[in-house]
């Protein structure tokens, strides 16, 4: 079992130089190995700081691949930037590992995922923090970077803006009944893996965000549900919103779950999908086709912002009368 230092030496400062070839960076920055790390803000720019806690068996399955909860606890996190339209800068690692994964596999293996998420965005790991714990928690801070100004908040949302969100929707949350078992019996998904991997190894939606900067007038990732998720834009915004059932984008096994059970909510209530869900107002309409070409991904209007301080969601679509939801019931809540 290695000492809390060893560990710190071995798995976790390499991280702190990602395949940059810039070597200005390296020089401006002390990272790990301080009692604390120092950065150099380049000119003109606002930090963004967020921090999102993974715990096993309540964000992951605790049989998850150690190469998968390294990636996972790093990819909320910047999917959390990319909803603010922020460029990814560095992050802290504060890790609580339990003894029985206190060993070469498991820890060579997590900081691989960490490595292979962050040398796609370039940033160093800073520093952290490592403790024993009964169980395995992970807490990453992640910082980016943008202009002063061109953040793009919840709190934005204007009438008449048009609600759209990338990808697909419910993908991760089929993956996670997949793992669990809990589809029904003999339901049998055509795409398992691709499912299990939306679940496992989230992309977030960093290009797009940094792409609508400018564009979207309001912004948030989904973590916990669209139905949820957008209830923050309508609160924070103090409007309302229409949206269309139908409109929602699904994958064909999502499609064929729907059609063979009564699960009709499950898609945008489910949580998981890291997906960006935004705003836009009709000016900037024509801008998406290159923003979708640029970023290579499906960007699908589900509706839009109406008037109405109270915050309602109106969901048209489904089968039964059209339903005015009170959304408090909806969506993942940890308490
Ligand atoms: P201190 O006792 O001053 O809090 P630590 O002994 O906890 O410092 O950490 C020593 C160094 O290792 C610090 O630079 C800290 O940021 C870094 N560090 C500790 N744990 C991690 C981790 N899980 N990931 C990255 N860096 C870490
Ligand atoms: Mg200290």
């Amino acid at each position: 079992m290695a000492s809390e230092f060893s560990i710190i030496d071995a798995y976790f400062k390499p991280l702190s130089f990602p395949q940059s070839n810039d070597s200005s960076c390296k020089s401006k920055q002390i990272g790990i190995g301080d009692d604390g790390a120092v950065i150099t803000p380049p000119a003109n720019q606002q930090l963004v700081v967020v921090t999102d806690t993974s715990i096993e068996n309540v964000h992951f399955p605790a049989q998850t691949s150690a190469y998968f909860i390294g990636w996972k606890s790093l990819a909320v996190n910047l999917s959390d930037l990319a909803a603010m339209g922020a460029t990814p800068a560095f992050y802290s690692l504060a890790l609580s590992l339990p003894k029985h994964l206190n060993n070469k596999e498991w820890l060579t293996e997590f900081a691989r995922g960490l490595a292979t998420l962050a040398n796609i965005y370039n940033i160093p790991l800073v520093g952290g923090d490592t403790t024993k714990s009964d169980i395995l928690s992970i807490t990453i801070t992640a910082n980016g970077w943008v202009k002063p100004g061109e953040s793009i908040l919840r709190s934005n949302a204007k009438v008449g803006d048009d609600i759209f969100v990338s990808g697909n929707l419910g993908t991760a949350g089929l993956g996670l009944k997949s793992v669990l078992n809990t589809l029904p019996k003999g339901f049998v998904l055509k795409n398992e893996a691709s499912c299990i991997l939306e679940l496992n190894q989230p992309k977030p939606r960093v290009e797009l965000g940094l792409a609508l900067q400018g564009v979207a007038n309001s912004m948030i990732d989904l973590s916990d549900g669209l139905l949820a998720d957008i209830q923050h834009i309508l609160t924070s915004s103090k409007v309302s919103a229409e949206i269309n059932y139908n409109q929602i984008p699904l994958n064909a096994d999502l499609k064929h779950y729907l059609s063979s059970t009564k699960d009709k909510l499950f898609p945008i209530i489910c949580g998981d999908d890291y997906e960006l869900c935004f705003t836009l107002p009709a000016s900037k309409r024509k801008l998406l086709v290159s923003v979708e070409e640029f970023c290579q991904i499906k960007l699908t209007c589900i509706g839009r912002i109406v008037a109405g301080e109270k915050a309602e969601m109106k969901l048209t679509g489904l089968d039964n009368a059209d339903s005015k939801l009170s959304l408090e019931s909806l969506g993942f809540k940890h308490f």
